[in-house]
């Protein structure tokens, strides 16, 4: 059987890394075609020379020199900047693209590879938030699969497979709700980032840690779920579940409802999307319910973490608008990274910003970028007023 062979774009971040742990795994299975990072050049460069990929692209140019001094007498072809980053993910030889950017930047490499015709397994959920309809449209017409990494809409697809269509009614997401669980918003107001960055069940990169601790997370889940499955606003509900077993349900027209469940371990979804169709076998740890004696649910407090039921009028209203929301949550969380401003300024922010920029109900790609680029604009001068 010829080996798959993955393009990671976003190689240095958490998904990449336990990406490359379950390409390490299964050396029958998968090999490296492509490897980028933004700016970490001395990380890519260790993964680099353990994988052998064909190619890297480091993002960030200054770094150029520096990386193709180490890889290019081994072989291995660097390139740098976003235009790179573009072009490479159209190449041919990729059989899988891994989109495990953060952000917004995710957006134009994940759809070169789609316009290609690649198959894409997707962390990146922004690029779903963004411009979701682009994006799905476009993959239906190349008749290419987006397999979703994302652990909540992993367990969606997996609960999904060998259902016939028209019978899903419902998927309910769960969420852990974060480090600040119960907390209320006179608490709230005095958290400082180190506290946000401590994650109760996962271990992830900055910004989605801190997008969970808001529950913003699971507004942007909501909206990848909405184009991923092709679902009305109202058939896509959130649950609290802090021990993070079950990773998402899906009701059925009769009624019934199948969940899927593991240990939360980012591994399990990344290996399912680039194994897919197929299961691989592994020996990370199982789950036991001996450890968990009991598991449960409850509401989300949309009073207390507001993102979330912003996030669910942006996921009803449509248009730009979830774009807009993308692009000051990303700014505000920066911010909130560097001590700039405090965690319920950032919701005021988004909240600002959302009402500023103005609607587009049908937008273009280009809409969208200058749409990112108008609120992050906007965002920003909002951050600097408070700072
Ligand atoms: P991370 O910050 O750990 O890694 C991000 C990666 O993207 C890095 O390799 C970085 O070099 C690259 N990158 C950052 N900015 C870039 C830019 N402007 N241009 C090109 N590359 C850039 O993030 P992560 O936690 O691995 O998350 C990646 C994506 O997967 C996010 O969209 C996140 O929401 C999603 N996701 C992550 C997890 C998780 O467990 N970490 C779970 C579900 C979904
Ligand atoms: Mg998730």
């Amino acid at each position: 059987m010829s080996k798959k062979r993955i393009g990671i774009f976003g190689s240095t971040g958490s998904i990449g890394k336990q990406a490359l742990e379950v390409i390490a795994a299964h050396p029958e299975r998968f090999e490296v075609e492509v490897l980028t990072a933004h700016s970490s050049a001395d990380l890519l460069i260790e993964q680099a020379l353990k994988f052998r990929p064909n190619a890297v692209v480091i993002g960030d140019e200054s770094k150029y020199t520096a990386v193709k001094d180490v890889l290019f007498d081994k072989g291995i072809k660097v390139f740098a900047g976003p235009k790179a980053m573009v072009e490479v993910a159209a190449w041919s030889s990729i059989d899988m693209m891994l989109a495990a950017i953060v952000g917004f930047a995710g957006l134009a490499p994940t759809l070169s590879a789609i316009e290609q015709g690649t198959p894409v397994a997707l962390a990146n959920k922004e690029t779903l938030v963004v411009a979701g309809d682009i994006v799905m449209a476009t993959a239906r017409r190349k008749n290419v699969p987006v397999i979703p990494v994302d652990s909540e809409h992993a367990a969606i697809f997996q609960c999904l497979v060998g259902e016939p269509g028209g019978c899903l009614e419902k998927v309910i997401l769960t969420a852990s709700g974060g480090p600040f669980l119960g907390k209320k918003p006179n608490y709230l107001i005095n958290v400082k980032k180190d506290h946000a960055l401590q994650h109760p069940n996962w271990s992830m990169g900055a910004k989605i840690t801190i997008d969970s601790a808001t529950l913003m997370n699971k507004g942007l889940e909501m909206i990848e779920a909405k184009w991923l499955f092709n679902l009305a606003a109202d058939q896509i509900d959130v649950v609290v579940h802090p021990q993070s077993i079950v990773h998402s349900m899906v009701q059925f027209t009769d009624g019934s409802m199948k969940a899927q469940m593991g240990l939360p371990d980012m591994k399990l979804p990344i290996q399912y999307a680039l194994g897919f169709p197929e299961r691989l076998a592994n020996d990370f740890p199982r789950f036991s319910f001996k450890n968990y004696p009991s598991l449960t649910f409850e509401a989300p407090d949309t009073k207390t973490f507001r993102n979330l039921a912003i996030a669910i009028e942006v996921l009803k209203t449509g248009g730009n608008s979830a774009c807009v929301m993308n692009a000051a949550n990303e700014e505000v969380v920066n911010a909130f990274l560097r001590n700039r401003i405090g965690f319920l300024q950032m919701t005021e922010v988004i909240e600002e910003t959302l009402a500023k920029i103005p609607f587009q109900a049908t937008p273009t790609l280009n809409d969208y970028y200058n749409t990112d680029t108008a609120a992050r604009e906007y965002a920003a001068s909002l951050i600097n007023g408070l700072g």
